[in-house]
């Protein structure tokens, strides 16, 4: 039986961005993390590269907490359990 939820979520997130994880040994979130890192991704290039390149940890630089797309992913993070199963 198909999940309606689990669908609109795969719909919603890219593929292409959702491979670029398919050879890391760790995703940095779940399916929902990975959609609001995606919004992020899109809003702030740049700066998700930089957030790539520190491996979404020790974010301290004071530009990000300015970004609410950044802030929609990190809150969600903290307070997702599936993203911090791993
Ligand atoms: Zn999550």
């Amino acid at each position: 039986m198909t999940d309606d939820l689990q669908v609109e979520r795969e719909r919603l997130l890219d593929e292409h961005f959702r491979e670029q994880w398919s050879y890391a040994e760790e995703i940095p979130a779940c399916d929902e993390g990975l959609i609001l890192l995606q919004v992020f991704a899109e809003a702030h290039p740049a700066a998700y590269q930089l957030a790539l390149q520190k491996g979404f940890v020790d974010l301290t630089h004071p530009g990000f907490g300015r970004m609410a797309k950044w802030l929609a992913y990190s809150q969600h993070w903290s307070t997702c359990e599936m993203c911090n199963e791993v």
